[in-house]
């Protein structure tokens, strides 16, 4: 009975989540796909990133991001607080190592969404995790999309647009690349995905 009980505990202990990473260029439609995808799966969770970029309009400290400041930031990296960090688009965003343990722990599958840098530094550490790159169509369009937004000022775009193009140089590395030209079917695709891994 008293070994019994113990196998049940290891078992149970044992039973760690997935760790999903997804990454792309910004306007590639990550963030709708991820919203998708925490309310279409079961047990899957979000762990949400400190940045130090001001919040824009609408952003909530604690829901988008955990905004903080650059002193705050480098304090979590002398400390090893980070599963993983990057300089992106000008500004610090890191995942908190104890956020995503925590969780996988419990048993939950943890989605991360990323940049490149990001993706495979987890990657390294965690080879297990399953990495997927939302990718656009073709730059042009990703330019269209991101004036569309009109959220970013033209430096902002341009950053983010050479960015975009340093990004899809690395997407080989990825275990899977969706192209979202249809937000329909790339959610279907990244479901699909994510249930079957
Ligand atoms: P935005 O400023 O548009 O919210 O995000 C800019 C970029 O930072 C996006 O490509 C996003 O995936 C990436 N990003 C967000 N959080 C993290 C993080 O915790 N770590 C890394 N490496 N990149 C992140």
């Amino acid at each position: 009975m008293h070994r019994k009980n113990q196998g049940a505990v290891a078992e149970h202990r044992m039973k760690t989540g997935k760790l999903f990473v997804l990454s792309g260029p910004s306007g590639a439609g990550k963030g709708t796909l991820r919203e998708h995808a925490l309310n279409d799966i079961p047990n899957l969770t979000y762990s949400i990133s400190c940045t130090t970029r001001h919040p824009r309009d609408g952003e909530t400290d604690g829901i988008e991001y955990r905004f903080i400041s650059r002193e705050k930031f480098k304090e979590g990296i002398s400390q090893n607080l980070f599963l993983e960090y990057a300089h992106v688009h000008e500004d610090f965003y890191g995942t908190l190592k104890q956020d995503v343990m925590n969780e996988l722990n419990a048993g939950k599958n943890v989605l991360l969404e990323i940049d490149v840098q990001g993706a495979l530094q987890v990657k390294a550490k965690m080879p297990e995790a399953l990495l997927v790159f939302v990718d656009v169509p073709s730059v042009e369009e990703l330019e269209r999309r991101l004036r569309n937004r009109h959220t970013e000022s033209e430096e902002s775009l341009s950053v983010r647009l050479k960015n975009a193009i340093i990004e899809r140089e690395q997407k080989d590395k990825y275990d899977y690349v969706i192209v979202n030209d249809d937000l329909e079917n790339a959610s279907k695709e990244l479901k699909e995905i994510f249930t079957k891994s």
